[in-house]
């Protein structure tokens, strides 16, 4: 957290905190209508038909839904599981099992049971699923030859449970940083994820959120405001205004997502200019990523910190927020006072308000300029064209790209290897296409590590690498045409242009043979820039399945899977292939017991 100190704290004649308490008391939508009609249809499905709590231990949340995350909101419940794999899951309702995914990132493995009345529940990064369904997804990889799977089973198969029936055990699975269950309710026509907590699972909240920072964002950057400073803030030119806002449930310091906001600016006279609100009762996957939009873009790349913007981008299409589209613009001429009034409630009704008062003058406010500054040539977002001709390299992109209007920038360094590209700190809805001349070929090869070629440049192995804090943050193949590599980039920030000749490493993850006790056989597996693309795995020349975990760079042969003779020397070989084409390959004799 940031702190602050108001230059100037003179409170306007004729207000005080307890007459703006007073002025709140004059709105009266303290909750959204999905928020009723969320809860009716919940209490509906429970009078009719059996509902169970997926787990078994006491309810304690690390997550909530409509959390910022990622570059998304939350979509369920994160239930604890006492930092243990295993705890078994059981079947919130009666249902089919509508689909069965198997990967190594999001949700892992999971299953998603479609029940009565259009409401499917999910649940994610499961260790294994039951008996019958693990022999079907297996099976169903087995045939159609790949490590991922994302299927329905047919009615055959035969996959239908009863409310309290198990259908797997809790896991780590994918894209999870922890042991514990991911659990969605979704509307199953429009497979929208709902809030579980208006209703559908109950878990006590008695603290109300905290809201403890404003953000103002104007032409001269942005800067923080403690929402207890009883001061007048003063602002010149246009300002945009945030929140942070977040909440805590009971039995857990975790930092979870509130459930309404709504925002009111007054003028001097007591008049409303505008209105901003949302309500996190549903959200939609097809427009999720638009979070970036919601928050506070630059605040949260750097801090994580959980802010929503009080007012709506021109390119932020989720369908979260009532009333009208409010610019959310404060406009004050010098001297003139408004008055921001927030309210913030979290899903089981706690309220917390908060007020800023601000006036129009000279701004001594410490603003901090978010943006690498003094670099040039730059380009406006949007232009007719949207393209930026630096001398190295052309950049183009749409008016999809950026949530508003945005300048872009580029420069190379000095070996014309490496190139800084802008905005660093503005949501990237969108990628942005370079063309990027490569630098002569003495510098080409000087990296190459390769004695000197017939050929001007190498046109292979290519990648863009974007690296934070000493970590590929993104590896980007470049396609080589007439000395200039193109590709899309996906965000801004440093990037520099590698080749990639290195071969995956693939051994034994344990010294000398993978096959360790149970028969399961494990190989330690990476690649360091280009990243792992394909893993295939054959016994006596048959393909296997294995469980890949880029987490811990580990990929295992199940001997559940029975794929393997016993008792006789077999032939295993197992082939990794990086994302520009190179590939490494195990191979050895096992005998599994
Ligand atoms: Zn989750």
């Amino acid at each position: 957290m940031r702190t602050f100190e108001t230059q100037i704290g003179r409170f306007e004649a004729g207000f005080s905190i307890c007459h703006m308490l007073c002025v709140l008391g004059v709105f009266s939508s303290s909750f959204s209508l999905g928020q009723v009609v969320q809860s009716e249809r919940a209490q509906r499905f429970k009078a009719t038909h059996e509902w169970t709590d997926p787990l078994t231990v006491p309810l304690v949340l690390s997550g909530n839904f409509g959390e910022l995350r990622g570059n998304h909101f939350h979509t369920g419940l994160d239930m604890k599981t006492q930092g243990r794999e295993g705890l078994p899951v059981l079947a919130a309702t009666d249902g089919v099992l509508a689909r069965v995914k198997m990967s190594p990132w999001g949700y892992g493995n999971a299953l998603y049971l479609e029940g009565p009345d259009g409401i499917t529940t999910v649940y994610a990064h499961l260790q294994r699923f039951t008996p019958e369904v693990q022999a079907w997804a297996v099976a169903r990889t087995y045939k159609g030859r790949s490590l991922g799977l994302d299927a329905t089973p047919p009615a055959s198969a035969g996959l239908t449970f009863q409310a309290g029936d198990t259908l797997g055990w809790s896991g780590n699975s994918g894209g999870s940083g922890g042991p514990h269950l991911h659990f969605e309710v979704r509307d199953t026509p429009t497979q929208h994820p709902l809030n579980p907590l208006q209703g559908w699972v109950a878990k006590s909240d008695s603290r109300p959120p905290s809201a403890p920072t404003w953000w103002l964002e104007s032409e001269r950057g942005l800067v923080s405001v403690p929402t207890d400073g009883a001061d007048t803030v003063v602002v010149e030119g246009e300002v945009r205004v945030s929140i942070e806002a977040y909440d805590r449930l009971d039995g857990a310091s975790n930092i979870c997502g509130i459930h309404t906001l709504e925002a009111v600016l007054k003028d001097g006279q007591d008049d409303v200019q505008w209105t901003h609100r949302f309500g996190l009762d549903e959200l939609n996957f097809s427009v999720n990523k638009d979070m970036n939009a919601h928050t506070l873009f630059p605040v949260w790349k750097r801090e994580r910190d959980q802010v929503h913007r009080l007012h709506r981008l021109p390119g932020n299409r989720l369908e979260i927020y009532g009333g009208g589209a409010a610019s959310g613009v404060v406009a004050l001429d010098s001297g003139e006072v408004a008055t921001l009034e927030c309210r913030v409630w979290d899903v089981a009704g706690n309220q917390t308000a908060r007020t800023l008062v601000l006036r129009g003058g000279a701004s001594a406010l410490p603003w901090t300029v978010v943006e690498f500054e003094g670099a040039s040539p730059q380009a406006e977002s949007p232009s007719a064209l949207h393209t930026l001709s630096a001398p190295q390299a052309t950049l183009s992109w749409d008016d999809k790209t950026f949530f508003e209007p945005t300048a872009v920038g580029w420069r190379s360094d000095s070996t014309g290897l490496s190139a800084f590209v802008w905005p660093e700190f503005e949501a990237w809805r969108g990628k942005v296409d370079v063309a990027w001349k490569m630098p002569s070929r003495e510098v080409v090869w000087g990296i190459s590590g390769a004695a000197l070629p017939q050929d001007a440049w190498p046109t292979a192995d290519w990648v863009a690498v974007h690296e934070v804090g000493g970590q590929v943050k993104h590896a980007v193949p470049a396609d080589v045409q007439e000395g200039t590599w193109r590709m899309a980039l996906p965000s801004g920030g440093a990037w520099r242009m590698v080749r990639d000749t290195v071969a995956p490493k693939v051994i034994p993850y344990h010294s000398g043979t993978p096959l360790v006790q149970g028969g399961d056989a494990v190989w330690f597996v990476e690649d360091l820039l280009a990243g792992v693309e394909t893993l295939t795995l054959t016994i006596d020349g048959q393909w296997a399945r294995l469980v890949w975990d880029p987490k811990r760079n580990m990929a295992t042969y199940e001997a559940a899977d029975a794929r393997h003779p016993s008792g006789a020397p077999v032939r295993v070989q197992l082939e990794v292939m990086d994302a520009v084409g190179n590939a490494a390959t195990w191979s050895g004799t096992l005998v599994w017991p």
